[in-house]
């Protein structure tokens, strides 16, 4: 019993630890942070299956359309105010939407409350400008920048509809 293993070999996604980092005592070395959760995203969303899913709320289905018809128009639409536990439903309903209508794959990103969503061949439809616009938002919510304008471009869907 003593010499049960207590510590497994792999992180869950099934890499092999490369150095432990320390929790509540402290950091164990004085080039790491202490962690207190999974920064691996595959190790989160493998944990994210032990929980039972999340109630899908009645805005999913709506903001999914708004964002496909920004997408159809724009090749490029942006969420702002997503509550964390519709994200992953919020981002399936917005890919199999535009896949079905248009039979195109998208990308969507996701940065704090903000879902980012790109298809590339319907952005290549549109004018240089609107896409160098479009990724200049990318760009300015990845690096945290906040817009230039306080006017709501037309590719921007609230969660909330205010
Ligand atoms: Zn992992």
């Amino acid at each position: 019993m003593l010499l049960d293993p207590v510590w497994a070999w792999t992180t869950m996604c099934g890499r092999v630890w490369a150095a432990m980092v320390g929790g509540d005592g402290g950091a164990l070395s004085r080039y790491r942070e202490p962690a207190f959760a999974p920064t691996c995203r595959r190790c989160l969303a493998l944990m994210d299956r032990l929980f039972a899913a999340p109630a899908v709320d009645q805005r999913v289905p709506v903001v999914a359309q708004l964002v496909y018809a920004a997408v159809r128009e724009h090749g490029y639409a942006e969420v702002r105010g997503v509550p964390g536990d519709q994200l992953t439903v919020l981002r399936r309903q917005i890919r199999s939407l535009i896949r079905q209508r248009t039979g195109h794959s998208s990308q969507t990103f996701v940065q704090r409350d903000l879902v980012l969503v790109m298809c590339g061949p319907l952005g290549a439809r549109h004018e240089q400008a609107e896409m160098r616009a479009a990724a200049e938002a990318v760009e300015a919510a990845l690096l945290g920048v906040e817009p230039m304008t306080s006017v709501r471009p037309e590719w921007v869907v609230s969660w909330s509809g205010s």
